[in-house]
């Protein structure tokens, strides 16, 4: 597909782990990129990656909770590259604490950044869809949203974005958009190896000890993810919206 005509995608949080892998993935598949994350100059890393495999990206700071930010990144986006048909919500932070422990700043924090994040980026870039009568919406779950001990807010946010997933697809589905969720088990990136040090773990030790609970005996790197997001971008799984699927290595780890 030339630059011209190639459909343009956005991924969140794309500066490193899930995002960044997505974002390669996705430019591999033919789409012109934009990497968002909070801090421009952090997204160099990806665009460059990308560039240097013959893609094309923009990077471009925006807080993704943050309603004035998120407009101005999809008006540069469309004015940039062009149309964003796909969007890919995958910025997030973790505040874990049990729950007497948990502090409203913990908790806002997470809301936020997953929920009003993902409500604000898919509401500024629907219109470009429902326009184009095509567009894909992906929203990062996780296996947290069963619950999780010292994940209040986060499991919340989890479990809130499958609903938010469902009535995207409900809402959209009649001008060519689906949207749908992957839940990620434990993939080794930036955020689970903060986890293993704020609980005083070697990493090594850690991934060990979690991919032996893993029924396909490894932990998950961020390219499982990656390959389950071309799938729900792509042109033959149009008919696949409002669904969780769990990246786990088996049902529920
Ligand atoms: P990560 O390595 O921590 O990367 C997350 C990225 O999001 C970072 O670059 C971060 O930027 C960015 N970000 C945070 N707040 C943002 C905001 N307000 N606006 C824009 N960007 C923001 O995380 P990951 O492990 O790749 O996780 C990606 C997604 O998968 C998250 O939604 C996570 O909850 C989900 N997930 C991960 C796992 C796992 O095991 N890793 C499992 C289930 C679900 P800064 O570095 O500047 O903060």
């Amino acid at each position: 597909m030339s630059e011209s005509t190639a459909r343009v995608a956005i991924v969140t949080g794309a500066a490193r782990g899930i995002g960044a892998a997505t974002a390669l993935r996705l430019a591999a598949d033919g789409f012109a990129v934009a990497v968002i994350d909070l801090d421009e100059s952090s997204t160099a890393g990806t665009v460059q990656a990308i560039e240097a495999a013959g893609g094309r990206a923009l990077g471009v700071g925006a807080d993704v909770g943050d309603a004035e930010q998120v407009q101005a990144a999809v008006d540069r986006v469309a004015a940039e590259l062009g149309p964003p048909v796909v969007l890919v919500n995958n910025a997030g932070v973790t505040r874990d604490n049990m729950l007497f422990k948990m502090t409203d700043a913990d908790w806002d924090l997470v809301m936020h950044v997953h929920l009003r994040g993902s409500f604000l980026m898919a509401r500024a870039c629907q219109k470009y869809m429902v326009d184009a009568k095509w567009g894909r919406v992906v929203n990062l779950s996780s296996t947290s949203a069963l619950g999780n001990r010292g994940q209040a807010n986060y499991a919340t946010a989890k479990a809130g974005l499958q609903g938010f997933t469902k009535t995207l697809a409900i809402e959209l589905g009649k001008f060519g958009v689906t949207a749908n969720a992957i839940a990620p088990g434990f993939i080794q990136t930036e955020m689970t190896k903060a986890t293993a040090e704020r609980i005083g773990r070697d990493w090594e030790e850690y991934v060990a000890e979690r991919a032996a609970a893993i029924p396909v005996a490894r932990a998950g790197v961020p390219e499982d993810i990656a390959h389950t997001v071309s799938f729900f971008v792509s042109e033959g799984a149009g008919f696949v919206s409002g669904q969780v699927v769990y990246v786990a290595g088996g049902p529920r780890t």
